[in-house]
């Protein structure tokens, strides 16, 4: 079958690949109908996240139709219509049971990598690297998914491809930036990044109660966008002083809520990293200021920093002391898909959130390589590429 490789930094083709056959007794082969691109995958291509082998199969937002089940799936049948949710999560260890599926014991197959990078393993991500699991990805035309009674949610009637796609990974990140800030109605939550992410997470925290939300990013076209679809305030970085911004906009205060969906690639004077090609290695360049530093600067006295942007290695001048003396409260994760996607399900199936004006790009699997190019240099006002195999 054919499938969108990674083959070195910066390089992506179409290859032949194996087509992938049950494995354990949970596992489902879903027949892959749509699979969108992410910022995540940037990290991967860029060389950020140093755990990809050539020929990885990258993908891990998409939705399809249950071809084959193994002995142990109960609640899925062929021919079912699925979202898969990007995280590998068992169901049933301690994490699970407590609702933190991306942080499960039992579905990273090689934990080694990630135990020596950050201490222990957090859960498998399909199609995410060698150090969450090395699971093939779903820019291809079928993909295996591991624990697929616990991973994969029927879609419910009436729901398109191009919409439902982005419950497998925009909504619920977006949904669980939102969630930590555990707002109570009235708040100001700014959200750094206008990305998919970033516009679901600002969608997420009007419908949890936000009485404003403000938007940042340099791209136009994408604030543009976030204010038409959701009616949020935007600044746009590339022109104003964003922390001069914030301060004036809340009277002083600063924002309640700062949420971060930016990631490495953050580009206020460029990238926080550089992959360095001779030594085969990432490094941060400490004198440039993240959008992390940024939100925990502009944060409230006792205000939530919520992080869902990708960090994989260090941060320097990572600024604890603002954090410590303004009492901040800081959350970050890679998101708990499962915990998530049933509610989101409904939200999407009832019109409170229109995901699909995301899906600006829609077009075949064999132009992925094209779709990559336009997606990670924002061309043509795109959002997301999806491509369908
Ligand atoms: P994207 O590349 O489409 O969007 C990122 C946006 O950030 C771009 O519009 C870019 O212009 C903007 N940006 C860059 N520097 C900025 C700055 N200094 N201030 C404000 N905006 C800035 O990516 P995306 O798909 O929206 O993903 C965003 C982040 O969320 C990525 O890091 C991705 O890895 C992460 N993510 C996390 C999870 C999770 O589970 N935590 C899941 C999915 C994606
Ligand atoms: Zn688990």
């Amino acid at each position: 079958m054919k499938a969108l490789c990674w083959e070195g930094v910066g390089e992506l083709a179409v290859r032949d690949v194996p087509e992938p056959r049950i494995r354990a007794e949970g596992d489902i082969v879903v027949k892959v109908r749509a699979s969108s691109v992410c910022g995540s995958d940037l990290h991967l291509i860029n060389g950020y996240v140093p755990a990809m082998q050539e020929g990885d199969v990258l993908g891990h937002e998409f939705t399809g139709e249950v071809v084959e089940t193994g002995p142990g799936v109960r609640k899925l049948s062929v021919g079912d219509r699925v979202v898969v949710g990007s995280i590998v999560a068992c169901g049933g260890c301690w994490y699970c049971r407590t609702e933190q599926y991306s942080l499960c014991d039992n579905s990273n197959p090689q934990p080694v990598f990630a135990e020596k990078l950050w201490g222990h393993s957090p859960a498998g991500i399909i199609g995410y690297s060698h150090a969450t699991g090395g699971f093939t990805g779903s820019h291809a035309e079928y993909v295996r998914v591991p624990f697929g009674d616990v991973g994969a949610f029927k879609v419910p009637e009436g729901v398109s491809d191009d919409a439902v796609v982005f419950a497998s990974d925009a909504m619920p990140t977006g949904w669980m930036a939102a969630d930590f800030c555990n707002l109570t109605g009235g708040e100001v939550v700014a959200v750094w990044g206008a990305g998919g992410v970033g516009q679901m997470a600002a969608r997420a925290a009007q419908l949890l109660g936000a009485e404003r939300v403000i938007v940042i990013d340099r791209l136009p076209e994408r604030l543009a966008t976030a204010a038409d679809r959701l009616g949020v305030e935007t600044v746009n970085y590339a022109e104003t002083d964003v922390l001069e911004a914030l301060r004036e906009m809340t009277a002083g205060r600063g924002p309640d809520a700062c949420i971060e969906a930016v990631g490495m690639e953050a580009h206020d004077v460029g990238p926080a990293y550089a992959y360095d090609r001779a030594k085969q290695s990432v490094r941060s360049q400490t004198d440039r200021p993240t959008s992390v530093r940024q939100a925990i600067i502009a944060a409230r006295k006792g205000g939530t920093v919520s992080i869902v942007g990708v960090y994989a290695g260090l941060v320097d001048k990572f600024p604890l002391g603002a954090a410590m003396n303004k009492a901040l409260v800081l959350r970050m994760g890679q998101m708990h898909a499962q915990r998530y996607i049933p509610m989101l399900l409904d939200r999407l199936a009832a019109g409170e959130i229109d995901p699909g004006y995301l899906a600006t790009h829609p077009m075949p699997l064999n132009e992925g390589v094209r779709g990559y190019e336009v997606f990670e240099k924002k061309q043509d006002g795109c959002l997301r590429s999806v491509l369908h195999p």
